[in-house]
């Protein structure tokens, strides 16, 4: 049997820059954030389908809590460029090192994997590569270009890293394969970047999603915060302004849960009725959607969401604004 001590020595060898940091005991959750055992049969399926496709997901790299209801009902994200990040954050379960190279067959196989699976809504998201002259740009674009011709029906939202120092030229390449929804998450308010997401700068991902409006504004742009991390509700307004002057269209807010002891540590859970007033508030300041509860991820619901999206901006354009 597998030990709780097995079980963390396990978790922090993934993030080995972590592993000298002092424990930051996991809080118990309230009631409002338990989810169930996965069970259901499609979720089985799912994870078959994925193993051998040899498919990495940030659904289970992330350890995400919904795995189990987004699984049973064959939504998974899949993460490309492999399984090993080249940056720290404080908040990501997804392993930190030094990547191997790209594998020039996985666009295929992600491709072959949405038509498998019948996906109306497919979501790709990747492990920051900044080993790469752009960032893992034309490997975006080559996953797009083939899940456009595996399954021509299927509409495609990828979640992007920042591509730091990498350029316009990189945006505009994974802007011109023509993304349904272009997604790049904030993750958490400016004041907390050096603790939280050290390697990477606000004001760089912001810009990443204002350029990619400038470049095609009939792409949908969307981002997405953690609450819970310290930060205070001026902050979060703040940056729903800030996303707004960026024209972004969709706004995602869920609660920060911590993978490991390892990890940064909960300030606190914020309570439904406080992601409600969230809600409301991103709702004034004029966002398309608005998706801000206890268990939203930037991929839940996706599919939905996608919809609902399209459907708020066809109404938007019929009110004349
Ligand atoms: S919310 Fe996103 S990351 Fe989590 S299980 Fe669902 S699809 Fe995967």
């Amino acid at each position: 049997m597998t030990t709780r001590i097995e079980i963390d020595h396990r978790r922090t060898a993934r993030h080995p820059e972590k592993v000298r940091r002092p424990d930051n005991p996991i809080q118990r959750k309230p009631a409002w954030i338990r989810v169930k055992a996965p069970t259901h049969p499609i979720y089985v399926e799912t994870r078959n389908l994925l193993r051998e496709k040899k498919l990495v997901t940030v659904c289970e790299e992330a350890a995400c809590p919904n795995i189990g209801e987004c699984w049973s009902q064959r939504h998974a994200t899949m993460m490309i460029m492999g399984d090993t990040c080249t940056r720290a954050c404080a908040f990501c379960n997804v392993a930190t090192g030094v990547p191997g190279p790209l594998d020039a067959g996985e666009p295929q196989r992600v491709a072959e994997a949405v038509a498998v699976m019948g996906l109306k809504h497919v979501v790709i998201t990747s492990v920051d590569r900044d080993d790469l002259d752009d960032g893992g740009a034309g490997h975006f674009a080559a996953v797009i270009r083939a899940i456009r011709d595996a399954a021509p029906g299927t509409t495609i939202e990828i979640l992007t890293p920042d591509f730091l120092r990498k350029g316009d030229g990189a945006i505009a390449t994974v802007v011109e394969a023509k993304p349904d929804v272009f997604n790049h998450n904030l993750e958490t308010v400016p004041r907390l970047y050096p603790a939280i997401r050290p390697g990477a700068r606000y004001f760089v991902s912001l810009r990443l999603l204002a350029r990619v409006k400038e470049m095609d504004p009939s792409i949908f742009t969307k981002s997405g915060l953690m609450v819970g991390l310290g930060e205070t509700r001026e902050e979060l307004i703040q940056v729903m302004d800030d996303l707004r002057a960026a024209e972004v269209d969709f706004i995602t807010l869920g609660q920060y849960l911590q993978p490991t002891v390892k990890h940064a540590a909960i300030d606190r859970f914020v309570t439904p009725d406080e992601f409600a007033d969230y809600a409301a508030l991103a709702r004034g300041k004029g966002f398309l959607m608005v998706a801000s509860s206890p268990l939203t991820r930037s991929s839940y619901h996706a599919d939905a969401d996608f919809a609902a999206l399209r459907a708020a901006r066809e109404a938007r354009l019929a009110a004349g604004d």
